[in-house]
This record gives structure tokens, sequence and C-alpha cells, in this order.
């Protein structure tokens, strides 16, 4: 068993963990429900963790979540309208309101 990704967020690792498996490969999640139950967790320890079954598997597994992960770093656009750079994750302008072209 290998760590493939962990997130604070437990829909991001829902999503990876769709993908993953969709791919064939058998993966466990850990700390699933641990977010709003055990107290005396620290936040960190509670997020959840997706981990791959089969080590053989961790490279092309990690092929998949670099893959849909590498969205969120992408390179920022620069508005048509008035020219002002936004982050990769707008879909509009945060100046003009100017849809991404
Ligand atoms: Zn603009």
């Amino acid at each position: 068993m290998k760590l493939l990704y962990t997130s604070v967020n437990p829909m991001l690792v829902g999503n990876v963990r769709n993908l993953v498996e969709n791919a064939g490969i058998e993966v466990r999640m850990k700390n699933e429900y641990a977010q709003g139950g055990i107290g005396d967790l620290s936040p960190l320890d509670a997020w959840p963790e997706l981990w791959v079954v089969d080590d053989a598997d961790y490279d092309r597994a990690m092929q998949i979540i670099d893959s849909i992960t590498a969205d969120e770093d992408a390179t920022p656009w620069v508005c048509e309208r008035c020219g002002e750079q936004n982050d990769a994750s707008f879909d509009y302008c945060w100046n003009c309101q100017g849809e991404r072209a």
C-alpha cells in the first residue's frame, strides 16, 4: 500500500478515487469518515487519504492524478477586453467580468 493522494477536501479525494478506480486500479480510502467525528484527531490526521493497494499500480495511478491536478496550477490567462491577468481557475475576468476567451 502506498499513499496516492490526500486533501483537506473529501470531495477532491473522492473524485480522484473515482478516476483511479475507473482505470481498473484498486484503492482504499483512509480517514474517509474521520472528519467531524473523533474529537482528538488533529485536522491533518483527519484528512481523507487515498491509498493504492498494489504498489505496482502506483506509477500509473500517479499519472492519472497528475493529469487531473495539473489544471490547478495551469498558466494564468489575459483578458481580451481589459488586458488584466486572471488566475487559471477563473472562468470570468476578475476585473471586468468578461468571459474567458
Ligand atoms: Zn477583463
